[in-house]
């Protein structure tokens, strides 16, 4: 991106549009978003009325084209909106990203003509979408699933489970992975569109976890649940190459959720250091206060650095594996990180749910683990770097 001057553009400088669409979405956080928070957090129940306004905002059809009803807009924007939204709610903050940088991404890029005529205007106006890949004994080793895809005919069966699938109550298609036959390893693995009143498809357990309490967490049961031809994304035995280009950009949506996160936990930090007085004086006129907070922004700018440099290279068709990898694997980092110092910050009531850090802290663990658990990135980085 250049400015005006023709010298290439700093990372966090935005055009005026993205600048526009941030402050959009900022300010809904935290008008409709914010006060919804602690009681979605203690029910573990996404609000409806909120989902119904993401979509009239069109953040859950931010790629879709706008021939399909869609957004328009760019992977950067999606960013932009994850981060604004974890920034105030990392579970509302999942819930838009897994349907925009997981969903619709997948069906942007491989849904047949027929498909995304089908399919894209609903994402934009009113179905949440869910992408079904982990199992109980695949997880980190994705390709190991054992759900299977048997041929009848033109159609397909399905039959096993999947687990910890986001978004799965709330949604009403999914993309599902399984395996053609599991001796064919990766090259057995295929992509199908399932939707949620599909015979023989049902939901499992509820999670009941740690933080992004108000996102679901779901077990998908199916039991001979016929898929026809007509919903295979992608060609059969191809679906490796959906569920590792997706997750390449996915981690980067990972990555603008702790992002915003981190920067939600300072904001409220600094604010607090700000108004509560110890020794006759705001705690923030501590010389050690100010480190600690100037330590937390300098990680969290870096941060920023690594999520809108990914996004960039991302929609400039450049290679982005390496950056989307270490966006994700320190980003998350960074979160836990600014969230347990803005608890301690807080004092006695950082450790209450009173206040909105408890909450963050909490949230703050899963980016180490989805979508590639830290450990998984290093092993990309590695790879890609040694
Ligand atoms: C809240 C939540 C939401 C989720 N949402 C979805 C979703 O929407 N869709 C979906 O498909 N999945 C989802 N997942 C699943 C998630 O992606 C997996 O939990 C994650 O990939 C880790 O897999 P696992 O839990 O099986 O852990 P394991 O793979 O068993 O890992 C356990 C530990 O071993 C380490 N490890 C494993 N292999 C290696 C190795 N080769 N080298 C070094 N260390 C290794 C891991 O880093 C980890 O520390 C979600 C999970 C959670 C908790």
């Amino acid at each position: 991106m250049n400015d005006l001057t023709g010298k290439p553009a700093a990372l966090t400088q935005l055009t005026e549009d993205e600048l526009l669409f941030r402050d959009t979405v900022r300010r809904f956080s935290s008008e409709q978003i914010a006060p919804l928070v602690r009681a979605m957090d203690e029910s573990q129940h996404m609000d409806r009325a909120l989902i119904h306004q993401l979509f009239s905002l069109g953040l859950l059809g931010i790629e879709i084209p706008e021939r399909f009803g869609g957004s328009g807009g760019t992977f950067f924007e999606a960013i932009l909106a994850v981060e604004a939204i974890s920034a105030v709610d990392p579970s509302v903050g999942v819930l838009v990203d897994v349907q925009n940088t997981l969903c619709i991404n997948a069906l942007n890029r491989w849904a047949s003509d027929d498909q995304k005529q089908k399919y894209l205007p609903k994402l934009a106006t009113e179905t949440i979408g869910a992408y079904a890949l982990s199992e109980a004994s695949s997880g980190s080793d994705a390709f190991a699933l054992q759900t299977r895809a048997t041929k009848k005919g033109d159609d397909y069966i399905l039959n096993g489970q999947k687990l910890w699938i986001t978004n799965a109550k709330e949604a009403g298609l999914f993309i599902v992975f399984a395996t053609l036959d599991p001796a064919l390893g990766y090259k057995g693995i295929t992509a199908f569109l399932v939707e949620k009143d599909t015979p023989g498809f049902s939901l499992g357990k509820k999670e009941d976890k740690l933080g992004i309490r108000a996102s679901s967490t779901c077990e998908l049961i199916f039991r001979d649940c016929l898929i026809p031809a007509a919903n295979l994304l992608g060609e059969p035995g191809k679906g490796y190459k959906i569920a590792i280009e997706t997750l390449n950009e996915g981690r980067i949506g990972i990555g603008a959720q702790m992002l915003g996160l981190a920067t939600g936990a300072w904001d409220h930090a600094a604010k607090w250091a700000k108004e509560r007085k110890q020794f006759g004086k705001p705690i923030v006129e501590f010389q050690a206060m100010q480190f600690q907070l100037a330590e937390m922004a300098t990680d969290i700018e870096a941060a920023r650095l690594l999520v809108y440099n990914a996004a960039r290279l991302k929609d400039r068709g450049e290679d982005f594996l390496k950056e989307a990898a270490m966006c994700k694997y320190f980003t998350s980092q960074v979160a836990e990180r600014t969230a347990s110092l803005a608890v301690e910050i807080f004092g006695g009531s950082g450790f209450v749910k009173d206040f909105p850090v408890e909450k963050l802290y909490r949230d703050a663990k899963i980016g180490k683990i989805y979508e590639g658990t830290s450990f998984m990135q290093l092993a990309t980085i590695a790879k890609l770097t040694l």
